[in-house]
């Protein structure tokens, strides 16, 4: 029994060891204090029911003594760390420039937290919650609110499928093409929180026409401008851009480098040669670009291309590197195509090409100095852009399915009832629920760390993911439950745009499948990975001795991290997380948070444990990367949850959203990491993890039933929970306009609900008959079913109702495309030339 005890205490010293991540000497302490106890205990309790130690007593001494030298840095450097310093750089791959500075781009923020294991979450409880300016604000409420009002959906997308000239006029005059570009260069400088929340409020209103906005305020020549340009390039374009008398574009992509961008052929050489009859320095260039936004509209080329200075004239060597170069669109020699039809969507994009074009020099972005930096640039760009442009507009278009289906489903009946509280329909309708609350939750924590000044490149690559394709199952999900109704297109039809749309977002700023399952993970865990970089950075050092000293440190402070996971993992599964960090004022969100906490030791694991066994493999284990990237993600998103939900001021009726999205997101996080657990190559590791992660089986199980009906029934309700799902985004409640009909309509329906129910009666009882060419509201009036006043109220809504539930339709003419009709150019399509 004593010595059952010994044993006991022994695991629970070193699990605590581990935990505490502790120093090798400490170990050693402790081992040599277990070894000593173990033959005295013997001798003390006088052998009763303590075995005689024997020669495996003085065994017991070995870990001490081996632990106690390895604390010793030169015995450990010559005999562990030195030697595999030198095996692993031998066989460690090259990282390529392009890999590096994509590595190098960005900051590191909360992601590194939840790679610790530990999260401390008093940093994302610092992060402010929504904080605009007046000026912002004001902005926000007037010339956005404006502009949405102005916009006809169907007349821009199927009509004209141009963007009107109208809208192009309004969004320059109030400067929404500059809202990144500081005041001092005549933009509107506003923050990151600012843009996001302009943008998704258009986008909610036509996720077509955003683009003109979207695009000019996110990579492309504003920024790199603002961000990398001269002087004179800052004074003369940037309030030219910002009033859009310029109108950029930015052309990477071409028809061989789509999601291998870096790998263009689009090429650029130093030269000699005449501009504006003058001799000069100078780049003869030769490129092919495809799916260009703005591109067939745009007054300045934003281009980026491969250099090289074969007479090394700039002094940078043969291979420059990728340049970004700035081109107006009628300099000699810039073909810009004709348009594509994306997703036969009426923003502008197409193909630009030129062959043997030649530019000067500074017409480089930030002159001469920049040649060779453009992938830095757009790397580097890309981390906080990537942050806010689609994720504003993915959010906005969740809580805009959320706010039009709730209505419908409210209006709609079927079976005598609406369709919103058929259990059938309550089950995409929680999950549209969901989907526009962390959408949300996601977006506006991401946009207080960009407007702080971070950019979270690994947080960015999952916010884009994650929330593109939350948009395409609420869209999705939108369509269902509204039948026939979303399938027919037409001016009524305020679904169809974002369904068309949604795969732009999806393609967009890295695939989405690229971004899942090379990006997010691989960047993320060297990256955030609290020793993995800078053993890397080590073994690449030029300088041996430093390079061992810092790989010596980073590698013992690896191996801590790694047997504290371990043990931190299996102690908190153990104990089903009643002892993982939660804040103490977290309220109700305690447990949530501890779980949060458990689950982020467990992702810590298996993510070290993934990096540690697969190295270089990780790029073509993209089963694994994808799941680990979807795990991290849960994580990340749930902990916005928490925080939204403490940023709203914690409101009672949230409670079961968060209660809800908590639920599905654990669950969602736990079949992630099972996945990459059971298919994990090595069978040594994968029985590992399956002990230390579920060693009492399944944690966590979706959200009941009964909470998704919960949700449901205060989500249709016109109200507070419903406005604050869907706050920020176009509401407009002119009856004459697809979803202001269904806002008035809606509140219409509630109001008649008495009424109607006993004109239900009556019907089933056979005292008033519902049929087509009799007048059955007038017959339960003159019956006495209903009053004079609940008739007008049943009549007056029996019009929206049906005017809600119709669908158009069209003469033939009216369906040909405009091209077909007399007068229009009826030229077959080409393919675009190639250089
Ligand atoms: C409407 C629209 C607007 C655009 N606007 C612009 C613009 O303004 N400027 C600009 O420069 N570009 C623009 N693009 C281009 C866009 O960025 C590319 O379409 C995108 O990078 C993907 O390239 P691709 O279409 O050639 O797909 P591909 O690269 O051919 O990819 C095909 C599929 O393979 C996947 N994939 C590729 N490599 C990997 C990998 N290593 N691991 C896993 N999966 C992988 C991708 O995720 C994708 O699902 C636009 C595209 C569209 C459709």
């Amino acid at each position: 029994m004593m010595f059952l005890l010994f044993l006991l205490v022994v695991i629970a010293g070193a699990m605590a060891l581990a935990m505490m991540r502790s120093p090798g000497w400490l170990w050693a302490a402790g081992a040599a204090v277990a070894a000593f106890v173990w033959q005295s205990g013997f001798f003390v309790t006088g052998s009763i029911g303590w075995p005689q130690p024997g020669w495996l007593g003085l065994l017991a001494w070995i870990p001490a003594i081996v632990l106690g030298l390895l604390s010793v840095p030169t015995l450990r450097r010559s005999f562990v760390t030195g030697p595999a310093y030198g095996l692993v750089k031998g066989i460690l791959p090259k990282v390529s420039d392009t890999e590096q500075q994509a590595l190098d781009a960005g900051t590191v923020g909360f992601d590194a937290e939840l790679f610790s294991g530990t999260p401390d979450w008093t940093k994302l409880r610092a992060l402010p919650g929504i904080v605009l300016t007046s000026e912002e604000q004001d902005f926000l409420d007037g010339p956005t609110e404006d502009l949405c009002r102005l916009i006809d959906e169907w007349q821009l997308r199927h009509t004209k499928r141009e963007i009107p000239s109208e809208i192009w006029d309004f969004v320059k005059e109030h400067g929404f093409l500059g809202m990144l570009i500081s005041k001092d260069h005549g933009g509107l400088g506003f923050s990151a929180q600012a843009q996001s929340l302009i943008l998704g409020k258009i986008a909610s209103r036509s996720p077509d026409a955003v683009t003109i906005v979207m695009v000019p305020n996110s990579l492309g020549p504003g920024e790199l401008i603002e961000k990398y340009g001269t002087d004179s390039e800052k004074q003369y374009f940037l309030p030219r851009l910002a009033k859009g008398l310029e109108v950029p574009c930015f052309s990477l992509t071409g028809p061989t480098s789509g999601s291998d961008a870096a790998t263009m052929r689009d090429i650029g050489t130093v030269t000699r040669g005449t501009h504006d009859g003058k001799e000069t320095v100078g780049i003869r260039l030769s490129w092919d670009k495809r799916y260009i936004t703005l591109g067939p509209e745009a007054t300045l080329v934003g281009l980026a291309f491969r250099l090289f200075d074969p007479e090394n004239i700039l002094g940078k060597g043969e291979d420059v590197g990728i340049t970004v170069a700035l081109i107006p669109a009628d300099h000699p020699g810039v073909n810009i195509g004709r348009r594509h039809l994306p997703a036969g969507a009426a923003f502008p994009n197409g193909p630009n090409w030129g062959e043997d074009v030649f530019i000067p020099i500074d017409f480089i972005i930030g002159g001469e100095a920049m040649a060779g930096q453009g992938w830095r640039m757009l790397m580097e760009c890309l981390a906080a852009g990537r942050a806010i442009s689609l994720p504003s507009s993915a959010t906005a278009g969740a809580k805009a399915m959320l706010r039009a289906t709730t209505a419908y489903g409210r209006i709609r009946k079927q079976f005598g009832l609406p369709v919103a509280r058929m259990e059938g329909i309550e089950e995409p309708l929680a999950r549209m629920i969901e989907n526009a609350y962390v959408n949300e939750a996601g977006r506006s924590v991401t946009a207080a760390m960009v407007s702080r000044g971070e950019k979270p490149s690994v947080i960015s690559a999952l916010m884009k993911y994650q929330t593109t394709e939350r948009l395409r199952r609420s869209i999705n999900d939108a369509f269902d439950i509204h039948g026939g109704r979303a399938i027919c297109d037409g001016p009524s039809n305020y679904l169809m745009s974002a369904y068309q749309m949604v795969p732009v977002g999806i393609t967009v700023e890295g695939a989405n499948i690229l971004t899942r399952t090379l990006i997010t993970f691989a960047q993320g865990a060297l990256r955030s990975h609290p020793y993995l970089y800078d053993e890397i950075k080590a073994l690449q050092d030029e300088d041996q001795d430093k390079g061992l000293t810092a790989f010596d440190e980073a590698f013992c402070g690896h191996v801590a991290f790694s047997v504290s996971n371990m043990a931190g993992a299996f102690f908190h599964n153990l104990t089903i997380g009643l002892f993982a960090n939660a804040p103490s004022d977290a309220g109700d969100s305690r447990n949530a948070y501890r779980q949060l906490s458990r689950s982020s030791r467990n992702f810590a694991l298996v993510a070290d444990l993934t990096v540690a066994l697969l190295g270089g493999g990780l790029k073509t284990k993209q089963k694994l990367t994808g799941r680990l990237a979807d795990a991290l993600s849960e994580l990340y998103l749930l902990a916005c949850v928490l925080k939204r939900f403490e940023d709203d001021g914690r409101p009672k009726s949230d409670r079961p959203i968060v209660a809800f999205a908590a639920a599905n997101g654990l669950y969602r996080f736990e079949q992630a990491l099972r996945g990459t657990i059971d298919n994990f190559p090595n069978p040594v590791a994968k029985g590992l993890m399956r002990v230390l992660v579920f060693p009492l089986g399944r944690h966590y199980f979706p959200a009941r039933d009964r909470l998704g009906s919960q949700i449901v029934k205060l989500a249709i309700e016109p109200g507070e929970v419903r406005d604050r799902l869907t706050r920020d985004i176009f509401i407009s409640k002119d009856p004459n306009e697809a979803t202001g009909l269904l806002e008035v309509t809606l509140e219409k329906v509630i109001a008649s609900e008495e009424a109607e129910k006993k004109l239900e009666r009556a019907i089933r009882a056979g005292t008033v008959r519902r049929y087509h060419g009799l007048d059955w509201i007038g017959d339960a009036v003159s019956k006495g079913v209903l009053t004079e006043a609940e008739g007008k109220l049943l009549k007056e809504v029996e019009e929206l109702v049906a005017r809600v539930i119709a669908v158009d339709h069209f003469d033939k003419d009216e369906l040909r495309p405009n091209y077909m009709k007399p007068g229009h150019n009826t030229k077959a399509a080409e393919a675009a030339p190639t250089v």
